[in-house]
């Protein structure tokens, strides 16, 4: 197991609230090796003790859960780096000091991954080290395969091996459940396809705004923010055929497999079936169900370049062509600022054959994906027959029990050398060549930028 930790963009926002949680977590948990240690980089100059305690103070706002004697070991074993990331002598001081083998996690700006992974292939990989690249993986799928040429000149003979593409989604529990869903329960496999199957909608609503982080998201927009990466992955889970081994091979061929049989849209298409909007003023909810809070329009947020039209929120419906789904439609939605919070996919089947129930309900499968959400299966049951009359029955589970956080597990696996959670060079392509027509479509001004209130249920 790798013992040393380069966490490079150590005082930003993934680090703080994501990263060192985990991290004091499986301190608690024990799950990290004898001697485990973390150097921490970014430009601010701070001493070791200073970063300390911004990281003690990280902890209690963001794992107050985890006991104090874990988070205080954890925060023991930081030392901390200034480091300039854009100047490889800076940063190959960095990494010639530090224990090898070791892990180096970027939770950078987006910007530097081509910087920093040119100097950490100039410095030489040394055996069994690793790169973690943060999301987004490039801009665009030009983008996304220059980075994955870099990156294997300078893994060599490590290839896939040394590189971690972190799509955190793939470490929720929930998400983790989709594959036992499917794998470990006989009544479903049968019914997983389009001629059971209407619609799969993945959803991914989330009812805060932009909190500060026009920075990032004004250049992503929620299509490369969420969709491209995440939302896809779910997809990917969701339509693949079943892998015959569970091991990072077997299971991201599959995944490919699945990614590379969407239909790419035609331009026109991408005008009927995708829609783009971003945020007006209103307001949002409150967790007590009060009048809420105001925000102000997207376009009005502090550091948003309105003229660039970024979008927050989309919708695309996809089609796939294989034997299993051809006939089956893929709803992808997912917006910022909307009245409510809701992370799942719904499994919309076809209704019932018989003539006398063919009105009643259809079947949904309900799958909460970012907790506290359960898996609910919607049937119809008939109280009597003359006249037939359906009522709704309900067959609900509670969430997965999950032992870790997301990036918890993440980290566990970049530690100890798996891949299953890692996104491959080939899958991120495939994912972006699913949104190109999109981009161009939507770059084109071929798809008028809707608004909608914030608080509201997205544009009309
Ligand atoms: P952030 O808050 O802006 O933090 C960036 C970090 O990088 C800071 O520590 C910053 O510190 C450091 N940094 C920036 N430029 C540097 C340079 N030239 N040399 C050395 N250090 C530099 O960003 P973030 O939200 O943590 O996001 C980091 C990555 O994670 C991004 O790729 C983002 O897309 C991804 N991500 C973030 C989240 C999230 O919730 N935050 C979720 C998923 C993925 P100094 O400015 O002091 O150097």
């Amino acid at each position: 197991m790798i013992k040393t930790l380069a966490l490079l963009g150590a005082t930003g926002d993934l680090a703080g609230r994501f990263l060192l949680p985990a991290l004091a977590a499986l301190r608690a948990a024990d799950r990290l090796p004898d001697g485990f240690q973390v150097v921490a980089a970014a430009r601010e100059d701070l001493d070791d003790r200073s970063f300390q305690r911004t990281a003690t103070e990280r902890l209690e706002r963001h794992a107050p859960h985890v006991p104090a004697a874990a988070r205080a070991n954890l925060v023991r074993s930081l030392r901390y780096r200034p480091t300039e990331m854009t100047d490889p002598a800076s940063l190959g001081s960095l990494l010639s000091g530090i224990r090898q083998p070791w892990a180096a996690y970027l939770a950078l700006p987006p910007g530097l991954h081509t910087a920093v992974v040119t100097t950490l292939g100039s410095t030489g990989l040394p055996a069994g080290s690793r790169i973690a690249l943060e999301k987004p993986f490039g801009e665009n799928l030009d983008s996304a395969m220059a980075l994955n040429r870099l990156l294997t000149q300078v893994t060599r003979t490590a290839g896939e091996q040394a590189v971690f593409r972190v799509d955190h989604v793939l470490g929720l529990p929930t998400v983790q459940n989709l594959l036992a869903l499917r794998l470990a329960n006989r009544i479903l496999e049968p019914v997983w396809n389009s001629r059971h199957i209407e619609q799969i909608d993945i959803l991914w609503e989330e009812d805060l705004g932009l909190e500060g982080r026009a920075g990032y998201f004004d250049r992503s927009g929620t299509l490369r923010d969420v969709m491209q990466n995440h939302m896809l992955q779910i997809l990917s889970l969701i339509a693949m055929e079943l892998p015959t081994r569970l091991d990072q091979q077997a299971l991201r061929d599959r995944k490919l497999d699945a990614l590379r049989s969407v239909r790419p849209l035609r331009l026109d298409e991408a005008v009927t079936r995708t829609r783009r909007a971003r945020y007006a003023a209103g307001r949002l909810p409150d967790a007590e169900g009060g009048a809420g809070r105001a925000v102000p329009a997207y376009r009005n947020e502090d550091g948003v370049d309105a003229a660039r039209g970024t979008e927050t929120f989309a919708e695309i419906v996809l089609d796939l062509d294989t034997e299993r789904w051809s006939g089956t439609r893929f709803l992808l939605r997912a917006g910022k600022a909307l009245h409510r919070r809701r992370k799942q996919v719904t499994v919309r089947f076809r209704p019932a054959e018989h003539p006398s129930y063919s009105s009643a309900p259809a079947n949904t499968l309900r799958i909460g994906l970012d907790g506290p959400e359960d898996i609910a299966l919607h049937l119809t049951g008939g109280v009597s027959l003359n006249p037939p009359s359906p009522t709704p029955v309900t067959l609900a589970a509670p969430p997965p029990f999950a032992d870790l956080t997301a990036y918890g597990r993440v980290l566990l696996e970049l530690l100890s050398g798996g891949s299953t959670l890692s996104v491959r060079g080939d899958e991120a392509e495939a994912a972006w060549r699913v949104m190109t027509p999109v981009l161009t479509a939507w770059n084109a001004g071929m798809v008028p930028l809707e608004e909608y209130a914030a608080g509201s249920a997205g544009p009309p």
